[in-house]
């Protein structure tokens, strides 16, 4: 069976990830092989994604593909956005992140958000990576709603829904979230 390894740490990315790849491929996660994780040092999502797509090829010798995600805000400046991990480390998890932002927002009219995606493909017999990007909008909840998702899910209600990323079904967010806009752009210009 042909492999590919979804260089990502995050459960919740590597989930979303592998339901979007063909079942034709046994998928490798880099925790599995001990691999950790590079240092982030793009300033663009399409950077990140390159880079990480780059770093975890070098440890093996079949397709990687790697994703870097955020959300951005526009009241706040389209903060966290590549940040959006490091705020949650800096905060001491995501829960409080979340809050951090609800107060920050607090009394604020703006609260037009963007979850946006990098995906990049390298092939192991290829220098060159290929890159697509997906964008959902939407806005940012009251308050922290729902236990399904992860990561910013629970304050994020896409457009035209009444509920967060986090209330909604697994499967109706995957087919519709930015990972999977991102997967499909990536598909009109890689067979994977
Ligand atoms: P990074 O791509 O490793 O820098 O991390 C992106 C950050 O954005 C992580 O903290 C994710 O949890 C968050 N994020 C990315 N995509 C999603 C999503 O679909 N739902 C909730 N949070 C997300």
């Amino acid at each position: 069976m042909k492999k590919i390894l979804i260089g990502t740490h995050n459960k919740g990315k590597f989930k979303e990830i592998a339901y979007l790849i063909s079942k034709k491929y046994k998928k490798i996660s880099p925790i599995s092989l001990r691999i950790k994780s590079p240092k982030e040092t793009g300033k663009t999502f399409i950077s990140n994604s390159k880079l990480k797509a780059r770093y975890f090829s070098k440890y093996v010798d079949y397709p990687v593909i790697s994703d870097d995600s955020g959300l951005c805000i526009e009241a706040l400046n389209n903060k966290p956005g590549i940040y959006s991990a490091r705020l949650a480390k800096k905060n001491g998890g995501f829960f409080k992140a979340m809050k951090l932002i609800l107060k920050k927002l607090n009394g604020k009219k703006n609260r037009k958000a963007t979850f946006v995606c990098s995906l990049s493909l390298k092939e192991s017999s290829s220098k060159r990576i290929i890159s697509a990007i997906g964008k959902i909008k939407g806005k940012i909840s009251k308050k922290i709603s729902g236990k399904k998702g992860f990561g910013y899910d629970p304050i994020f209600i896409p457009s035209k829904k009444k509920i967060t990323f986090g209330q909604m079904n697994k499967m109706k967010k995957i087919k519709m979230d930015h990972r999977y806009i991102a997967f499909k752009n990536l598909r009109k210009k890689i067979k994977i």
